[in-house]
């Protein structure tokens, strides 16, 4: 097993590295503080290939391959986490395009996605009513003409006031799973209308909103695969979504150790340094295990899907772990910064609140033990 990186993943690394440290990170807690999208960024991340990371070449992405996309994520999310959740769902979109879409449906929204263009892309599928249950999303798509017609209610959309190109789940006939169909819509689209911004917790730079469709009209064309397909694009891009979300987990839990370590090596108690103490040493030293562990499972799940080659139970493995781990490191950190770890001087406490969404969406850790389970019954025989 060759754990070196090649010429490309170590070139998207350090590309990604440079704009994180030197136009990411310095605006990061602004960005939280002030609740404010890093719409600019999303542009300079477009035009460093960063929102088509596993893009083809001919629809304006950098196809440099999971295992790079991976890797940019977490340089990214190590700088901002709300910048990177926008950066992971725009590359997401694009990628659902590019497997499913038509000519058309790639040259138009795939290179707006990528360049920045389209701001970011979005990804509409959880309803009031239905997250972990998304077979049970009620908004409908009727044909009528030459247009597809929706009606429904959206909760939870990433970039949803922003994105220029979404793709939205919408169920064509009641037949549970198989009635569900993936749209391709256009923000701003006359009868999509974007709800007040959800005050959260973490993320408070990325724009989360609910979306309402009232007769929101769409042409036959923006039909993403076969009508009744939509149940099977959501699982495979929720899969390669996983992915990225595994690799944010890892980035911020990489600045949550390294910011405990500077730490450590500075704040005196009793005489010495606090690097000093054992008990101290002994819990960054797990945290740099746990971490380590991590990242190996987020680019094997990175490697196998590269290789096109089954990585569901891995990606789900690799989510799991990596968004709990995030959420242990981060807590330890604050722990080591002591008082200074719950006020917002030292970033540990937003690496904490960004982090706890992780284990929730993009599936749930209940959600993802229950894919795990389902594919080693699959595997291990009677
Ligand atoms: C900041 C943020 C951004 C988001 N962005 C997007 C986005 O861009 N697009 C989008 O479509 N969605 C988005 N989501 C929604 C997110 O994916 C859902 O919140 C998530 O899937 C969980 O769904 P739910 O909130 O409805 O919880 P529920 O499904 O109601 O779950 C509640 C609890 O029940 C548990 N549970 C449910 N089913 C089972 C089961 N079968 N076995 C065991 N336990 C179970 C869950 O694990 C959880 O603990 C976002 C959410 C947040 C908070």
């Amino acid at each position: 097993m060759d754990f070196t990186l090649t010429e490309t993943q170590t070139l998207i690394r350090d590309t990604a590295r440079k704009v994180a440290r030197e136009v990411v990170a310095p605006q990061a807690r602004a960005v939280d503080r002030e609740e404010r999208f890093p719409k600019e960024v999303y542009t300079q991340l477009g035009e460093l290939g960063l929102l088509g990371v596993n893009v083809p070449e001919a629809y304006g992405g950098a196809e440099a391959g999971v295992v790079s996309y991976a890797l940019a994520m977490m340089e990214i999310s190590a700088a901002c986490a709300s910048t990177s959740v926008g950066m992971a769902v725009t590359n997401m979109a694009a990628e659902l395009i590019c497997t499913y879409g038509t000519e058309e449906q790639k040259k138009k929204h795939v290179t707006a996605l990528v360049s920045g263009r389209a701001v970011a892309g979005a990804f509409a599928l959880s309803e009031p009513h239905a997250g972990s249950d998304a077979g049970a999303l009620r908004t409908s798509a009727t044909r009528k003409g030459d247009r597809w017609v929706l009606n429904g209610a959206k909760q939870w959309i990433t970039s949803g006031a922003y994105a220029g190109v979404m793709v939205v789940w919408a169920r064509t006939s009641s037949e549970g799973n198989k009635g569900l169909s993936c749209f391709i819509v256009e923000g701003g689209t006359p009868g999509l209308i974007v709800g007040r911004a959800e005050d959260k917790m973490g993320l408070r730079g990325s724009n989360t909103v609910p979306l309402t469709f009232e007769s929101c009209e769409v042409p036959l064309e923006n039909l993403l695969g076969r009508e009744g397909d939509g149940f099977k694009l959501a699982m495979v891009a929720l899969d390669g979504g996983r992915i990225g979300i595994s690799a944010q987990a890892c980035g911020v839990a990489r600045a949550a150790l390294e910011a405990s370590v500077r730490y450590a090596k500075e704040r005196k108690a009793f005489g010495q340094p606090i690097a000093e103490f054992q008990g101290l040493r002994w819990m960054m030293a797990d945290m740099q295990t746990r971490l380590s562990a991590a990242e190996l499972l987020c680019l094997r799940a990175a490697q196998l899907k590269e290789a096109k080659r089954p990585f569901s139970r891995e990606a789900s493995m690799a989510k799991l772990f990596c968004s709990e781990t995030s959420n242990w490191v981060c807590d330890r950190a604050v722990q080591i910064h002591g008082g200074y770890g719950y006020i917002d001087e030292f970033p540990v406490e937003r690496y904490l609140r960004d982090a706890r969404v992780q284990t929730i969406y993009e599936g749930t850790s209940e959600i993802q033990r229950l894919v795990i389970a389902r594919e080693i019954f699959k595997a291990v025989g009677a």
